[in-house]
């Protein structure tokens, strides 16, 4: 039996016993929909790392740099719809196997594949909505951006004067705290843990596979690249989700 076949064979079953799944994506399974990763051979990250939360904070030249990054991620992300992979989730989701969705994602393309958004935990942020720094106020996306179109440089909250960005978490900045508290929950809830376009290279999201496994739960790593957690799952598949994902799904 070729090896891809007798993979998509052993994830069905595996995933046949279990009832409370968990799938950890990362920016891997947003590509198939047109929006870069970061860690891909290629990547735009590689000419030109992301802006780090203390470095937005403090130097306004890389302020100006993130919203010019951002200016082409955002049309991105904003053009992009759920590929093969989001919908598999989805399709998981109605048949009662999924328990959450831990995504690393800010594109908000789980909720647009329509898995249910009490179930997704969201532990980098959202691009869809702008955040002050300082007092976490929410605001508009669309109309942060068009003032920074406009040429404003450095839009500030007007209540309390703090910078603003897309409401996503930056390199250095903590995810909060009942935010993680969610994901791990989910980690140490599920009978079956699913990773799916993540390298599994940033924390906290790549611990959470490993509480997962300290309670014996079975790994199904489905990344184009290895992850440093391969050996400690019982299928890896270094395929394209889109394309192996409803495979799987599909014979349950
Ligand atoms: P990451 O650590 O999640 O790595 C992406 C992985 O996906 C890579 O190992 C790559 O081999 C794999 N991959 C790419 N295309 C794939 C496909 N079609 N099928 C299966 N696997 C595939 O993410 P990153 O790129 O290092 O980004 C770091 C952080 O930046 C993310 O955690 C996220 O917060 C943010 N980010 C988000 C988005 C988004 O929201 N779509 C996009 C880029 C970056």
């Amino acid at each position: 039996m070729p090896v891809l076949y007798q993979q998509l064979h052993d994830a069905t079953e595996l995933m046949k016993h279990a009832q409370r799944i968990v799938a950890l994506t990362g920016a891997g399974i947003s590509t198939e929909s047109g929006i870069p990763d970061f860690r891909s051979p290629g990547s735009i990250w590689q000419q030109q790392p992301p802006v780090s939360y203390q470095d937005f904070i403090n130097k306004s030249e890389a302020r100006q740099q993130y919203w010019q990054i951002r200016r082409n991620l955002s049309a991105q992300v904003l053009s992009a719809r759920p590929n093969a992979a989001h919908l598999a989730l989805a399709d998981l989701e109605r048949k009662k196997r999924l328990l959450g969705i831990v995504t690393q994602n800010f594109d908000g393309l789980h909720h647009d594949a329509g898995n249910n958004q009490e179930h997704i935990v969201e532990m980098h942020g959202t691009s869809r909505s702008a955040a002050c720094t300082h007092c976490g106020r929410r605001s508009s996306i669309l109309e942060l951006q068009q003032r920074i179109d406009a040429g404003e440089i450095d839009p500030l909250c007007p209540d309390c004067g703090g910078f603003l960005k897309a409401a996503t978490i930056l390199f250095g900045q903590r995810v909060p705290d009942e935010v993680l508290s969610r994901a791990r929950e989910l980690a140490l809830s599920c009978d079956l843990f699913l990773v799916v376009g993540s390298s599994l290279k940033v924390n906290p999201a790549a611990t959470l596979p490993r509480l997962a496994l300290k309670n014996d739960v079975p790994l199904i790593i489905i990344n184009l690249q290895p992850t440093p957690l391969d050996d400690y799952a019982e299928i890896v598949i270094n395929e394209k989700a889109g394309v192996v994902l409803p495979q799987i799904v599909s014979g349950l």
